[in-house]
């Protein structure tokens, strides 16, 4: 599984070092040194997954944590806290700020892929590699393929990650903001009017197969994925 994943560390070598290991295995890699730099970063671009130092100058990585889980817009991201210390009230401290995990430096390349595998599997379904299934319509994001019974439904690259997010997250409204951020992880230089263009898209293509009917118009609001 590839995710884009923004790396919050101040200390050049390390940062070096963890990107290199991220790229490595695939990961797309966003680095910031201070938390400020962090915070203008996501404005614009959300990543999938944040590897946070705990220690960093200016804000701390925890006041990071805070004001990412107080913000509707970035509450959602998984957090991996980095630090130095292996003190247990820290671990507690950064649990209860919001982290979804924490590791220790120095740590393998191994483990923290481990980490952020499993942080990925719980809290982003849709950037793993699971096959997801929602009445009969199939999507096997390893072999980028999508099928009904026996007929495979032709989707463009953006429709296949439009519903791969909506089959791991059905039954939920999604405003056109949120695609943009969660799709094409950007909602500031894509206009909302793209959303309805891939949306249109993903239905006409999902009509040969029965289900165009899953992609439900929410008015006003945005988009749902449901079977009912
Ligand atoms: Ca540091």
């Amino acid at each position: 599984m590839a995710a884009n994943i923004l790396l919050v560390e101040d200390e050049p070598a390390i940062q070096e070092l963890i990107a290199f290991n991220l790229v490595q295995v695939g990961h797309q890699v966003l680095r910031a040194s201070t938390g400020e730099a962090a915070l203008v970063l996501i404005r614009n671009v959300l990543p999938d997954l944040i590897l946070l130092d705990w220690m960093l100058p200016g804000v701390s990585g925890v006041e990071v944590a805070k004001r990412l889980r107080s913000d509707e817009r970035t509450r959602h991201i998984p957090i991996i806290m980095l630090t130095a210390r292996s003190d247990e009230q820290d671990k507690i401290t950064g649990l209860e700020l919001g982290a979804d995990d924490y590791i220790t430096k120095p740590f393998s390349p191994r483990e923290l892929q481990a980490r952020i595998k499993a942080v990925l599997r719980r809290r982003a379904p849709q950037i793993t590699d699971d096959t997801v299934e929602v009445q009969g319509l199939c999507l096997d994001p390893v072999t980028h393929r999508v099928s009904s019974n026996d007929s495979i439904v032709t989707l463009g690259p953006t429709e296949f990650r439009l519903l791969h997010f909506f089959m791991t997250h059905p039954e939920r409204v999604h405003s056109r903001t949120q695609l943009l951020d969660q799709v094409w992880g950007d909602h500031v230089f894509v206009e909302e009017r793209t959303v309805d263009v891939h949306i249109r898209r993903l239905r006409s293509a999902l009509a040969a197969t029965g289900h165009a009917a899953l992609v439900q118009t929410v008015r006003g609001t945005g988009y749902r994925f449901s079977s009912r």
